[in-house]
């Protein structure tokens, strides 16, 4: 048998392909990276402009409980102590995030977490004891009408393309409630962003590793699969197998950038504007994610969008039917020996970035062992 040039083609050099590539080649393993985009890193990757790094694919906070993964990152990158804490503007009012005593102050001038609970158990109880069935529910039974429909209706139906009523429920959970004034949105131990961006971290990773940017796999399958003993995949699961059991549903995005010539747009990295009368969902300013000092400043505004094959697929949307969908893709996937699905796309689920890095060394260590 001829030997490959490479142990592994890894497709896709988002976090996962590039924590595979870097794990592996500790290994002694040849691996060559490929991404159809005209840059590495995938949604996480960083462009400098106006000596601010722009997060290209909207905002990225790192953040986990996960203290392996946090010494992990650490090892390509320092973190400084930014904490997200996202405004929301809603029917003409600015409020803190996530929803917390600032809130509930904010909305009904509550003072106490005796006040607000009281405020939030009145407006439960209609719901409580029913298991929630979608997202409609889950928002209902968990921070009652006023919240729902302050912060949480118009904001997913905008985001998803959805009724709330058709989504699942989980999409909420992450949002955390509080009874302290703490506008801290995630509830993780370690959180912050690289300083200078996330390319720092991609570049450890992938250094002194074979790459290649845009190529597009489906354009030259035969002749990558030639290169490698087995393909790492990071696209769409459903693209792989040319659609052959119908397409998944994903949510796509716009993002338009700003150049404004003054030093401070809106005073906080992350806006949320959570009514419908503005088609996007967020303003990013992305300064203030390295408490940035430059004159200018430059500002993203997120507008979801309809996906269809032409366009970057962002989100999976991980309701029933979807999900019955993506299992006979599954299954088929468990048969090819020689490929390895992991990511966001390739395992269709709604990953932040220390689950993809966690994943993916999971991957390594399960190939790792099955060698010895
Ligand atoms: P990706 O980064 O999508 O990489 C996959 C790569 O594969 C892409 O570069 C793509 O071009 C390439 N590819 C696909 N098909 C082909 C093909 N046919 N040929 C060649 N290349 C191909 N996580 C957090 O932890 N915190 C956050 O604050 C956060 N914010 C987010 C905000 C937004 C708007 C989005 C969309 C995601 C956010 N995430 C966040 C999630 C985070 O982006 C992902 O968990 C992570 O980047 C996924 O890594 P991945 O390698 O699976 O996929
Ligand atoms: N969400 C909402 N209002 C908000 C922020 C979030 O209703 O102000 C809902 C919405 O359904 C969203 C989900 O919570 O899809 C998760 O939001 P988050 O900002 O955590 O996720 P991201 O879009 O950054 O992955």
């Amino acid at each position: 048998m001829i030997e490959k040039e490479y142990d592994y083609l890894i497709v896709g050099a988002g976090l996962f392909g590039s924590v595979f590539a870097h794990e592996m080649k500790k290994r002694g393993k040849k691996c060559l990276v490929i991404d159809k985009r005209d840059h590495l890193g995938g949604n996480v990757y960083c462009e400098k402009k106006e000596d601010i790094n722009i997060h290209k694919y909207g905002a990225h906070i790192f953040h986990t409980n996960d203290k392996r993964i946090w010494d992990y990152v650490n090892q390509f990158a320092t973190f400084n102590n930014y904490i997200n804490s996202p405004i929301s503007l809603s029917k003409g009012k600015l409020y803190n995030l996530p929803f917390n005593m600032n809130t509930f102050y904010q909305l009904w001038g509550t003072k106490t977490p005796e006040e607000a609970k009281q405020k939030i158990n009145e407006q439960i109880a209609k719901y409580g004891s029913k298991s929630p069935k979608n997202l409609e529910e889950q928002a209902l039974s968990l921070v009652g009408k006023d919240i729902y429909e302050t912060f949480i209706k118009e904001y997913t139906e905008k985001q998803w393309g959805k009724k709330a009523t058709k989504l699942p429920a989980f999409i909420i959970k992450r949002l955390p409630v509080r009874f302290t004034f703490d506008n801290n949105y995630f509830n993780d131990r370690y959180q912050g962003i690289p300083v200078g961006g996330y390319n720092t971290i991609i570049d450890g990773l992938l250094d002194g590793i074979d790459t290649k940017t845009n190529i597009d796999f489906f354009e030259e399958r035969d002749h990558l699969e030639a290169l490698a003993d087995k393909v790492v995949y990071t696209g769409k699961i459903d693209e792989f197998f040319e659609y052959k059991y119908g397409q998944l549903e994903y949510r796509s995005l716009r993002f338009e950038h700003e150049l404004h010539e003054i030093e401070n747009y809106q005073g906080n990295a992350v806006v949320n504007y959570n009514d419908a009368d503005y088609s996007f969902t967020r303003i990013i300013e992305h300064k203030h994610f390295e408490f940035g000092k430059q004159d200018k400043t430059i500002i993203t505004k997120e507008y979801p969008e309809a996906w269809n094959r032409g366009k970057e697929a962002y989100y999976p949307i991980n309701n029933d039917e979807n999900q019955q969908l993506f299992k006979k893709y599954k299954e088929e996937s468990l048969k090819l020996e020689n490929v390895i699905f992991g990511g966001r796309l390739a395992e269709y689920r709604y990953y932040d970035m220390h689950q993809i890095i966690a994943s993916s060394l999971a991957k390594v260590e399960e190939i790792s062992r099955a060698e010895q």
